[in-house]
Protein backbone atom coordinates (compact mmCIF):
# COMPACT_ATOMS: atom_id res chain seq x y z
CA UNK A 1 0.00 0.00 0.00
CA UNK A 2 1.20 3.95 -0.76
CA UNK A 3 2.88 5.02 2.33
CA UNK A 4 0.96 8.38 1.79
CA UNK A 5 -2.16 6.27 2.56
CA UNK A 6 -1.02 6.33 6.32
CA UNK A 7 -0.99 9.98 8.63
CA UNK A 8 0.46 8.24 11.53
CA UNK A 9 2.86 5.60 11.40
CA UNK A 10 4.61 5.28 15.19
CA UNK A 11 7.16 1.58 14.86
CA UNK A 12 8.74 0.08 18.07
CA UNK A 13 8.14 3.50 20.09
CA UNK A 14 9.67 2.60 23.47
CA UNK A 15 9.21 5.10 26.56
CA UNK A 16 10.23 5.27 30.01
CA UNK A 17 9.19 8.02 32.65
CA UNK A 18 12.11 7.20 35.32
CA UNK A 19 12.07 3.66 36.31
CA UNK A 20 8.97 2.82 34.77
CA UNK A 21 8.63 1.38 31.24
CA UNK A 22 5.72 3.05 29.87
CA UNK A 23 5.42 2.10 26.05
CA UNK A 24 7.44 -1.13 25.68
CA UNK A 25 7.45 -0.81 21.50
CA UNK A 26 4.19 0.54 20.01
CA UNK A 27 3.63 -0.30 16.49
CA UNK A 28 0.33 1.42 15.20
CA UNK A 29 -0.41 2.94 11.69
CA UNK A 30 -3.25 5.00 11.48
CA UNK A 31 -5.02 5.66 7.77
CA UNK A 32 -5.79 8.65 6.39
CA UNK A 33 -9.86 9.54 6.35
CA UNK A 34 -10.88 6.90 9.48
CA UNK A 35 -12.23 7.25 12.67
CA UNK A 36 -9.24 5.06 14.63
CA UNK A 37 -9.85 4.22 17.93
CA UNK A 38 -7.17 3.62 20.34
CA UNK A 39 -8.59 1.40 22.98
CA UNK A 40 -7.56 -0.51 26.41
CA UNK A 41 -8.06 -0.19 29.95
CA UNK A 42 -6.89 2.71 32.33
CA UNK A 43 -3.26 2.64 32.52
CA UNK A 44 -2.43 0.71 28.96
CA UNK A 45 -0.35 3.45 27.55
CA UNK A 46 -3.22 5.76 25.62
CA UNK A 47 -2.48 9.12 26.83
CA UNK A 48 1.44 8.51 26.67
CA UNK A 49 0.99 7.00 22.91
CA UNK A 50 -0.68 10.45 21.88
CA UNK A 51 2.05 12.48 23.57
CA UNK A 52 4.61 10.96 22.19
CA UNK A 53 3.09 10.44 18.82
CA UNK A 54 2.41 14.70 19.36
CA UNK A 55 6.04 15.51 20.35
CA UNK A 56 4.83 16.93 23.74
CA UNK A 57 7.53 14.06 24.89
CA UNK A 58 10.36 12.49 23.43
CA UNK A 59 10.36 8.78 22.73
CA UNK A 60 13.86 6.75 24.02
CA UNK A 61 13.46 4.83 21.08
CA UNK A 62 11.55 4.37 17.42
CA UNK A 63 10.49 5.46 14.50
CA UNK A 64 7.27 8.32 14.46
CA UNK A 65 6.05 9.90 11.24
CA UNK A 66 2.57 12.36 11.54
CA UNK A 67 1.40 13.57 8.49
CA UNK A 68 4.91 12.55 6.80
CA UNK A 69 6.92 14.49 9.47
CA UNK A 70 8.88 13.22 12.44
CA UNK A 71 7.77 15.78 15.59
CA UNK A 72 11.73 16.11 16.36
CA UNK A 73 12.02 17.81 13.22
CA UNK A 74 12.29 21.34 12.55
CA UNK A 75 9.00 20.93 9.91
CA UNK A 76 7.02 19.89 13.11
CA UNK A 77 5.79 23.26 13.93
CA UNK A 78 3.86 23.87 10.49
CA UNK A 79 2.46 20.22 10.74
CA UNK A 80 0.96 20.67 14.46
CA UNK A 81 -1.24 23.48 12.75
CA UNK A 82 -2.96 21.20 10.82
CA UNK A 83 -3.71 18.62 13.85
CA UNK A 84 -6.63 19.01 16.48
CA UNK A 85 -5.77 17.80 19.83
CA UNK A 86 -8.10 17.45 22.52
CA UNK A 87 -5.71 16.28 26.20
CA UNK A 88 -7.77 14.46 28.28
CA UNK A 89 -7.66 16.79 31.25
CA UNK A 90 -8.45 19.87 28.60
CA UNK A 91 -10.87 22.69 30.71
CA UNK A 92 -12.83 25.36 29.53
CA UNK A 93 -11.97 29.07 30.60
CA UNK A 94 -14.65 29.00 33.27
CA UNK A 95 -15.16 32.77 33.51
CA UNK A 96 -15.26 33.61 29.43
CA UNK A 97 -18.55 32.53 27.52
CA UNK A 98 -18.79 30.21 25.17
CA UNK A 99 -18.47 32.31 22.26
CA UNK A 100 -15.48 34.27 23.97
CA UNK A 101 -14.08 30.38 24.95
CA UNK A 102 -14.26 29.41 20.88
CA UNK A 103 -13.04 33.04 20.13
CA UNK A 104 -9.87 33.01 22.18
CA UNK A 105 -8.96 29.89 20.26
CA UNK A 106 -9.93 30.99 17.06
CA UNK A 107 -7.41 34.45 17.00
CA UNK A 108 -4.44 31.99 18.31
CA UNK A 109 -5.24 29.78 15.36
CA UNK A 110 -5.48 32.65 12.53
CA UNK A 111 -2.69 34.37 14.67
CA UNK A 112 -5.17 37.45 15.08
CA UNK A 113 -6.95 37.85 12.04
CA UNK A 114 -10.18 38.92 13.22
CA UNK A 115 -12.02 38.46 10.14
CA UNK A 116 -11.35 34.53 9.76
CA UNK A 117 -11.28 34.34 13.52
CA UNK A 118 -15.06 34.79 13.86
CA UNK A 119 -15.45 32.49 10.87
CA UNK A 120 -13.58 29.51 12.39
CA UNK A 121 -16.13 30.82 15.37
CA UNK A 122 -19.46 30.69 13.18
CA UNK A 123 -17.94 26.94 12.79
CA UNK A 124 -17.51 26.29 15.80
CA UNK A 125 -20.88 26.86 16.85
CA UNK A 126 -22.39 24.99 14.63
CA UNK A 127 -19.87 21.77 15.55
CA UNK A 128 -20.65 22.68 19.08
CA UNK A 129 -24.33 22.41 18.58
CA UNK A 130 -24.95 24.62 21.70
CA UNK A 131 -27.82 27.07 21.49
CA UNK A 132 -26.81 31.34 21.02
CA UNK A 133 -28.23 32.11 24.51
CA UNK A 134 -25.91 29.03 26.39
CA UNK A 135 -23.11 30.21 24.04
CA UNK A 136 -22.98 34.01 26.17
CA UNK A 137 -23.27 32.91 29.24
CA UNK A 138 -19.75 31.75 30.94
CA UNK A 139 -18.76 28.30 30.21
CA UNK A 140 -18.41 27.93 34.30
CA UNK A 141 -22.08 27.41 34.40
CA UNK A 142 -22.39 24.81 31.92
CA UNK A 143 -22.67 20.86 32.51
CA UNK A 144 -20.10 18.19 31.79
CA UNK A 145 -21.54 17.45 28.40
CA UNK A 146 -21.64 20.92 27.66
CA UNK A 147 -17.96 22.22 28.52
CA UNK A 148 -17.16 18.61 26.11
CA UNK A 149 -19.09 19.90 23.28
CA UNK A 150 -17.39 23.13 23.66
CA UNK A 151 -13.80 22.12 23.99
CA UNK A 152 -14.57 19.92 21.03
CA UNK A 153 -16.01 22.79 18.64
CA UNK A 154 -12.52 24.48 20.20
CA UNK A 155 -10.25 21.34 18.63
CA UNK A 156 -11.81 20.95 15.33
CA UNK A 157 -13.19 24.59 14.09
CA UNK A 158 -10.26 24.91 12.56
CA UNK A 159 -11.51 21.51 10.15
CA UNK A 160 -7.58 19.86 11.34
CA UNK A 161 -6.82 17.29 8.65
CA UNK A 162 -5.94 14.72 11.68
CA UNK A 163 -7.62 15.06 14.67
CA UNK A 164 -6.34 13.54 18.11
CA UNK A 165 -8.82 13.07 21.01
CA UNK A 166 -8.01 11.57 24.24
CA UNK A 167 -10.92 9.84 26.03
CA UNK A 168 -13.73 12.50 24.76
CA UNK A 169 -16.44 10.76 26.41
CA UNK A 170 -14.88 10.03 29.80
CA UNK A 171 -16.79 11.29 32.71
CA UNK A 172 -20.01 11.77 30.78
CA UNK A 173 -23.43 11.07 31.68
CA UNK A 174 -25.16 8.27 29.21
CA UNK A 175 -27.24 10.92 27.44
CA UNK A 176 -23.91 13.82 26.87
CA UNK A 177 -21.55 10.73 25.82
CA UNK A 178 -23.87 9.58 23.24
CA UNK A 179 -24.64 12.94 22.21
CA UNK A 180 -20.68 13.49 21.65
CA UNK A 181 -20.16 9.70 20.10
CA UNK A 182 -23.07 11.19 17.14
CA UNK A 183 -21.22 14.44 16.94
CA UNK A 184 -17.90 12.76 16.48
CA UNK A 185 -19.15 10.36 13.92
CA UNK A 186 -21.37 12.88 11.47
CA UNK A 187 -17.91 14.91 11.50
CA UNK A 188 -16.12 11.88 10.51
CA UNK A 189 -18.41 11.80 7.26
CA UNK A 190 -16.71 14.93 5.89
CA UNK A 191 -13.36 13.27 5.50
CA UNK A 192 -10.69 14.11 8.61
CA UNK A 193 -8.97 11.35 10.51
CA UNK A 194 -9.60 11.23 13.46
CA UNK A 195 -7.54 9.30 16.13
CA UNK A 196 -9.37 8.73 19.31
CA UNK A 197 -8.51 6.97 22.49
CA UNK A 198 -11.01 5.00 25.33
CA UNK A 199 -11.25 2.27 27.94
CA UNK A 200 -14.77 1.89 26.61
CA UNK A 201 -14.86 -0.94 24.08
CA UNK A 202 -18.27 -1.15 23.64
CA UNK A 203 -17.72 2.74 22.39
CA UNK A 204 -14.81 2.10 20.43
CA UNK A 205 -17.39 -0.15 18.61
CA UNK A 206 -19.67 2.12 17.71
CA UNK A 207 -17.20 5.19 16.77
CA UNK A 208 -14.39 3.19 15.46
CA UNK A 209 -13.48 2.15 11.89
CA UNK A 210 -10.40 0.54 12.75
CA UNK A 211 -9.34 -0.29 16.25
CA UNK A 212 -6.13 -1.00 17.78
CA UNK A 213 -6.38 -2.33 21.42
CA UNK A 214 -3.41 -1.28 23.60
CA UNK A 215 -2.31 -3.01 27.22
CA UNK A 216 0.41 -2.78 29.37
CA UNK A 217 2.35 -0.48 26.89
CA UNK A 218 1.70 -2.30 23.87
CA UNK A 219 -0.47 -2.51 20.49
CA UNK A 220 -1.92 -6.12 20.80
CA UNK A 221 -3.57 -5.45 17.87
CA UNK A 222 -5.46 -3.66 14.66
CA UNK A 223 -7.86 -4.35 12.57
CA UNK A 224 -11.59 -3.12 11.38
CA UNK A 225 -14.48 -3.80 13.67
CA UNK A 226 -16.01 -6.30 11.61
CA UNK A 227 -11.97 -8.49 11.27
CA UNK A 228 -11.80 -7.53 15.43
CA UNK A 229 -15.33 -9.45 15.81
CA UNK A 230 -14.64 -12.07 13.06
CA UNK A 231 -10.84 -12.91 13.91
CA UNK A 232 -11.58 -13.46 17.84
CA UNK A 233 -15.03 -14.88 17.26
CA UNK A 234 -16.55 -12.69 19.37
CA UNK A 235 -20.06 -10.59 20.12
CA UNK A 236 -18.82 -7.09 20.78
CA UNK A 237 -15.33 -5.53 21.21
CA UNK A 238 -15.38 -6.27 24.80
CA UNK A 239 -15.04 -9.78 24.46
CA UNK A 240 -13.08 -9.11 21.13
CA UNK A 241 -10.30 -7.46 23.53
CA UNK A 242 -9.99 -10.00 26.67
CA UNK A 243 -9.82 -12.71 23.82
CA UNK A 244 -7.04 -10.55 22.39
CA UNK A 245 -5.20 -10.12 25.70
CA UNK A 246 -4.93 -13.53 26.75
CA UNK A 247 -8.35 -14.05 29.09
CA UNK A 248 -9.53 -12.18 32.27
CA UNK A 249 -7.30 -10.90 35.06
CA UNK A 250 -6.56 -13.48 37.80
P1 LIG B 1 -3.88 5.52 29.85
O1 LIG B 1 -4.03 6.82 29.16
O2 LIG B 1 -4.06 4.34 28.96
O3 LIG B 1 -4.72 5.41 31.08
P2 LIG B 1 -1.22 6.52 30.49
O4 LIG B 1 -0.49 6.65 29.21
O5 LIG B 1 -1.76 7.75 31.11
O6 LIG B 1 -2.35 5.40 30.33
O7 LIG B 1 -0.26 5.85 31.56
C1 LIG B 1 0.34 4.58 31.36
C2 LIG B 1 1.12 4.21 32.60
O8 LIG B 1 2.19 5.10 32.76
C3 LIG B 1 0.31 4.27 33.88
O9 LIG B 1 0.70 3.20 34.72
C4 LIG B 1 0.71 5.60 34.48
O10 LIG B 1 0.62 5.56 35.88
C5 LIG B 1 2.14 5.74 34.03
N1 LIG B 1 2.54 7.14 33.83
C6 LIG B 1 2.03 8.00 32.93
N2 LIG B 1 2.62 9.20 33.02
C7 LIG B 1 3.53 9.09 34.00
C8 LIG B 1 4.49 10.00 34.59
N3 LIG B 1 4.61 11.26 34.16
N4 LIG B 1 5.27 9.51 35.58
C9 LIG B 1 5.16 8.25 36.00
N5 LIG B 1 4.30 7.36 35.52
C10 LIG B 1 3.50 7.76 34.53
MG1 LIG C 1 -5.33 8.37 29.46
Amino acid sequence: MDKKTYVVEMENVKKSIGKKVILKGINLRVKRGVVHVIAGPNGAGKTTTLRVMLGLLRADEGKIEVLGTDPKSPQWTKTRELIGYLPEDAGVYERLTGIENLYYYAMLYTRGNKRRAWKLVERGIKISGLSKEALSKRAGGYSKGMKRRLLLARTLMHEPLLAVLDEPTSGLDVRSAIEVRKLIRSLAERGSTFIITTHNLLEAQYIADYVSFIDKGKVVCTCSVAEALESFGADNLEEAFVKATGGMEK
